[in-house]
């Protein structure tokens, strides 16, 4: 089976009694995964546009599958969506993160600590109890509250707003981070944000992409930049992949910098082995 686009299921094996079988196989795998421990955590730094450091970085997921190598995650993330496996892998890597970030912490003087952003899966996000589970977590791996970010799609907070938005003021009730990811794909508009309590909104890859000559993307960007930081929320760019999309993005105001250009998403061990001037004072 093979993944085309977002939540639908192209299979090249033809009948519908091998898709199912597909997807049965597919489930029982993920089952194995979450059991046998092979899922891994990558982490991608997020920089300060102005001073250029570490201020966070984002806790990406890998199946680093016995047979066919390490599998990204919009190969088996729908399905598992669909199934609810979702929940399972999204609290491993949840936990996963905030030990390795406590460990990063751990030689940091308190001004230098760096936070986490956990992608969580709307799924997961609309149960009641999530906020429990959270604050579980932070008890269980001693990582301080505001170091947790949690990025949740803006799909979640459209259907069944009121229960996200309980589920948003427990949080910051715990004092974690909530960040909007993937913003401005899910035609929305930023006047929604206005009434709910979160702290940053993450642009999706798609609009910062030639954002140093293309117009319509540097119209888009720099709108939600003013408005975002009307409403006292940080802009977060991901998908920074030249000098010039950096600069151009600088110079517009916008606050945090993800992207191929800093760093891929690496292991643990090759985080904590970055180039000095990126983690450094
Ligand atoms: P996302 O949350 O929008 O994450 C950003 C994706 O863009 C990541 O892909 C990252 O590797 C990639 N990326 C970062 N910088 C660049 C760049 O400069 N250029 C390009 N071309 N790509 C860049 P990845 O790791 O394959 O993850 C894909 C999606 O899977 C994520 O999109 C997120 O929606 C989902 N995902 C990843 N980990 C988890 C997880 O633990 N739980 C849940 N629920 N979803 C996850
Ligand atoms: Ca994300
Ligand atoms: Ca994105
Ligand atoms: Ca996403």
């Amino acid at each position: 089976a093979k993944l085309q686009g977002r939540n639908t299921w192209q299979f090249y094996s033809g009948d519908i009694r091998s898709q199912i079988c597909d997807h049965i196989a597919l489930r029982r795998e993920i089952l194995e995964a979450i059991e046998g421990e092979q899922f891994v955590v990558y982490y991608q730094p997020l920089v300060d546009a102005r001073t250029g450091k570490v201020r966070s970085i984002e806790a990406l997921v890998r199946w680093d599958h016995p047979q066919r190598g390490m599998v990204p995650p919009n190969d088996f993330i729908p399905l598992a969506e669909q199934t609810g496996q979702i929940i399972g892998i999204d609290r491993w890597v949840l936990r996963q993160a905030c030990l390795d970030t406590v460990d990063i912490n751990a030689s940091r003087p308190a001004s230098l600590r760096i936070g986490v952003a956990v992608n969580i899966s709307p799924v997961h996000f609309r149960r009641a109890g999530f906020f429990l589970e959270v604050q579980r977590v932070l008890e269980e791996t001693g990582l301080e509250p505001y170091l947790l970010e949690l990025e949740v799609t803006e799909g979640v907070l459209m259907s069944g707003a009121d229960k996200a938005i309980e589920q948003l003021k427990a949080l910051r009730h715990l004092g974690v981070l909530v960040t909007i990811d993937d913003f401005g794909t899910g035609f929305s508009s930023l006047s929604y944000l206005r009434k709910l309590p979160i702290n940053k909104v993450k642009l999706d890859r798609s609009f910062i992409q030639s954002i140093d000559h293309n117009r319509d993307n540097a119209a888009i960007v720099q709108g939600v930049i003013t408005m975002a930081h009307h409403l006292g929320l940080q802009v977060v760019a991901e998908g920074v992949e030249t000098v010039a999309e950096q600069e151009y993005l600088i110079k517009r105001g916008c606050d945090l910098l993800q992207g191929f250009h800093f760093s891929r998403p690496v292991p643990l061990a090759e985080f904590m082995a970055l180039p000095a001037i990126l983690t450094a004072e």
